[in-house]
């Protein structure tokens, strides 16, 4: 199962000659998004940077995911978006969350059929903590939000990886 080992009808078992890198890699790129995607945590955009703030702690995330009126993606909120917003004594209460937010069409995406490879370079290439899970609507002009790739969410695959006997 390993694939060190192959196995022929009346020659028996031999060495498949393929180096346990190659084979490591073949099955990190197997990994996609869809099987390993969380629950996004979501507030609509008329709420308040103090209601974000709450519900960042209660959720226990570190990226909330904004969405419109129609429950479409319209921006990120991280967690030093939200500690900028907080300096000074701004009123948190009535200060909208959408003021503050990284909107679309800059928020940086993948889809459920992406490699959880793709997601992880993306995280690097922008240096960002979290991915929405998304499926384009209407030519891309609306993003339904299925999920999230996070980089705990690859630290967690990484960490199976390591303790799958056949890898
Ligand atoms: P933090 O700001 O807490 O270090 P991030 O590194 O994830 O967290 O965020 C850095 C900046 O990038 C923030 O301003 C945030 O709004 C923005 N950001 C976070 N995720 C995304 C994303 N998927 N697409 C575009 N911008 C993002």
């Amino acid at each position: 199962m390993s694939g060190f080992l192959d196995a022929r009808p009346r020659v028996g078992y031999f060495y498949a000659g393929r180096p346990a890198h190659s084979m490591m890699s073949e099955n990190l790129h197997k990994l996609i998004v869809n099987d390993y995607k969380a629950m996004p945590i979501v507030v609509p955009e008329s709420s308040s940077v103090y209601d974000a703030i709450v519900t960042l702690f209660l959720e226990d995330v570190g990226t909330l995911f904004i969405v419109n009126a129609k429950g479409f993606l319209a921006g990120v909120v991280s967690r030093k978006d939200l500690l900028r917003a907080s300096l000074g004594n701004q009123a948190l209460e009535t200060m909208p969350v959408s003021i503050i937010m990284t909107r679309m069409p800059n928020i940086v995406t993948c889809t459920p059929e992406e490699t959880l490879y793709q997601a992880a370079q993306k995280l690097i290439d922008f240096a960002i903590d979290s991915l929405p899970v998304v499926r384009p609507l209407e030519e891309g002009r609306n993003m339904e939000l299925l999920g999230r790739i996070t980089k705990t969410t690859i630290t967690k695959a990484f960490v199976e990886l390591g303790n799958d006997p056949t890898v």
